[in-house]
């Protein structure tokens, strides 16, 4: 099957930039890429800021015309109602947000995000119109304990994706936990490996269109330096960037991975 995947790497701001700190950021992100002469069609770039940052990153995209695209670090299992503190699908799809993070494995540890909770934040998240990024990934002790740490992934991925029709666009993020913030990143062959079962988990469940189609990233401890051996790797299509989103010129730098020597 011919696919056409559109690398995609997306920045996930965690609890960092105010409202003012985003726009200075997006505005020299845009410059940055700008200057590089960047195609976004080539390699689609997004960032992930804090629900009080969204409103600004999107005046700012859509006054300067930025092909560059935003979504949310999390969204509420419900549409309105008295939940206190969620933010809901539907205010974000308003705040033209393309995308939203489920399951981050901080959402997970913090904030005792189970399956079922993730599975329910998927189908808001389709129902409103947005993209979910499904975060999966094993802890140290599971990689170290299983037989077959890529069981995790599979498992979490077939839990969030319970009730996800074929044609739903969404992404995947393998994220092992020990890489994530630790500077310790997985070899690309062990990204590869996970992401390899991750795409054979989608065909089973949703068919091999829907596998060939969807987008896996790799997530933890991405850099400039090692983005461009990951991304060669056939089953991965970007990377979820934490620590190295922060930086202008290191994600940028990721971004235009293609531009490295010897890539
Ligand atoms: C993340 O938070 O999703 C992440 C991958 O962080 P880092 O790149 O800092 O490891």
């Amino acid at each position: 099957m011919v696919t056409t995947r559109t690398p995609l790497m997306a920045g996930n701001w965690k609890m960092n930039f105010n409202h003012l700190q985003a726009i200075a950021f997006v505005q020299k992100l845009a410059w940055t890429l700008k200057d590089a002469g960047h195609d976004y069609e080539e390699v689609e770039a997004a960032v992930f800021p804090p629900f009080t940052d969204i409103r600004s990153v999107q005046t700012i995209v859509d006054a300067d015309k930025l092909k560059l695209g935003y979504g949310a670090q999390d969204l509420s299992q419900h549409d309105s109602g008295a939940y206190t503190g969620d933010v809901s699908g539907e205010f974000l799809a308003q705040l033209g947000a393309k995308y939203v993070l489920v399951g981050h494995s901080e959402r997970r540890t913090l904030h005792d995000e189970t399956d079922e909770v993730c599975r329910a934040k998927v189908n808001a998240a389709v129902r409103h119109g947005l993209v979910p990024v499904l975060c999966v990934g094993e802890s140290l002790e599971q990689r170290e304990s299983l037989e077959d740490p890529a069981s995790v992934s599979v498992e979490q991925l077939k839990a969030g994706l319970a009730d996800v029709q074929a044609g739903a666009e969404v992404v995947i993020a393998y994220e092992p936990v020990w890489a994530i913030g630790t500077g310790e990143v997985a070899t690309s062959e062990q990204a590869q490996e996970v992401c390899a079962s991750i795409r054979r988990a989608v065909s089973e469940l949703l068919g091999e269109e829907a596998a060939a189609n969807v987008r896996i990233l790799y997530g933890g401890s991405v850099k400039p330096g090692n983005v461009a051996s990951i991304m060669r790797e056939p089953d991965i299509d970007g990377a979820l960037v934490g620590g190295a989103s922060l930086s202008v010129e290191d994600f940028s730098s990721i971004i235009r991975y293609r531009s490295h020597v010897g890539v």
